[in-house]
């Protein structure tokens, strides 16, 4: 090859900037996509999607590679002996994979069909799944999030988001936004920071989220629960949390009440000081509504025996602090509407 010559034609190539998506993980962040010969030059954030608002995480950049990794499968592959596998056109596939599915059904029933995935694709999942008679949707999600979700869909009708840009004071209990997906969020937390909001990660391990906070406080892991409940308590004992908001919106708070758990309780089993638990509830409360105890995501909110009762508190705290559908609180997420809509069911501020 003649390398010059190859240089030389692509300076002069056209660049063309097409919108897209990155699809290195469920983010799906916005790109545009440069090309430049025919090919993909480079990529960057989308200024405009709300995920990475400009920016892409290192692995969007590396996905970019894949369009022209020799190893990359680009269409359907017909596994014809141990470890070997023949390309096959997708009318070819189709026609395949109907044929036996139709047979399976035959034999054995519709149940007997199992569509696992990475997850996200309930849309087309419910009804294929309905006209063959399987409930047998399998995602990954019950190793990921699904404590999480299932928790704030049951008590609050869908998943919330902080609003970073507006809050005075964030908590962020084993949640890692500089370790994790979405490049927008740390870009709105920085932002936010700079503005002279206040951040404190409470964490095991000094994560990446740590080197930016204002207080990194570690916590025996697996305690969470003893922590969020310190805090609940403080913020009722004290008289801080949110009346009016418990009054409209919150069911079963006198049995809640009733348990008893204090700071001092919780800093036994969290190995936090029951002082910086009381400091914490008083500094939550002083700054609500703009101020949250963030959602979470992983560990804690999803891979623990009491995963389930941790999320439950977390929004109780959130609760307590009124911070719902206010500035600088707790905004639904969009698929929470989504969700919704589908349920015809919709929750509005002060309805
Ligand atoms: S977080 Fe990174 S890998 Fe995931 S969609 Fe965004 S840029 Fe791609």
């Amino acid at each position: 090859m003649d390398f010059k010559a190859f240089a030389e034609d692509a300076k002069s190539g056209e660049v063309t900037r097409v919108p897209s998506l990155c699809n290195g993980c469920s983010s799906y962040c916005g790109v545009w996509a440069y090309v430049k010969n025919g090919r993909l030059w480079k990529v960057e954030g989308h200024e405009m999607h709300m995920k990475s608002r400009g920016n892409l995480c290192a692995r969007g950049h590396g996905v970019a590679y894949n369009v022209y990794n020799p190893g990359r499968v680009s269409q359907p592959m017909k596994r014809i002996a141990e470890n070997k596998f023949k390309p096959i056109s997708w009318d070819e596939a189709f026609q395949e994979v109907g044929n036996k599915m139709q047979q399976l059904v035959e034999q054995h029933g519709g149940d007997k069909v199992v569509w696992a995935c990475h997850g996200g694709k309930e849309t087309y999942a419910q009804p294929f799944l309905d006209v063959l008679g399987s409930d047998n949707y399998i995602t990954h999600y019950a190793t990921c999030f699904s404590a999480k979700t299932n928790i704030w869909q049951q008590m609050c009708g869908g998943m919330y988001n902080p609003d970073f840009d507006q809050a005075k004071y964030m908590l962020f209990a084993g949640r890692n936004y500089a370790g994790g997906i979405i490049p927008a969020a740390m870009q709105r937390i920085t932002e936010a920071k700079s503005k002279g909001m206040k951040i404190i990660v409470v964490d095991p391990r000094f994560c990446e989220l740590a080197t930016i906070a204002d207080e990194w406080i570690p916590i025996k892991p697996g305690t969470d629960l003893a922590f969020f409940l310190g805090i609940a308590h403080t913020l009722i004992a004290e008289n801080l949390y949110n009346k009016e908001f418990v009054r409209k919106y919150v069911y079963g708070f006198d049995e809640f009440w009733n348990q008893g758990f204090n700071a001092e309780k919780a800093s036994e089993i969290s190995g936090i000081p029951a002082d910086k638990i009381k400091e914490i509830a008083r500094e939550l409360a002083k700054n609500a509504p703009q101020a949250f105890l963030d959602p979470g995501y992983h560990g804690l909110n999803a891979h623990y025996q009491n995963s389930n009762e941790t999320v439950m508190m977390n929004v109780i705290v959130n609760a307590l602090l009124g911070n719902f559908w206010h500035a600088g609180g707790l905004f639904p997420a969009a698929s929470y509407y989504l969700r919704a809509s589908r349920r015809n069911i919709f929750w509005h501020k002060g309805g």
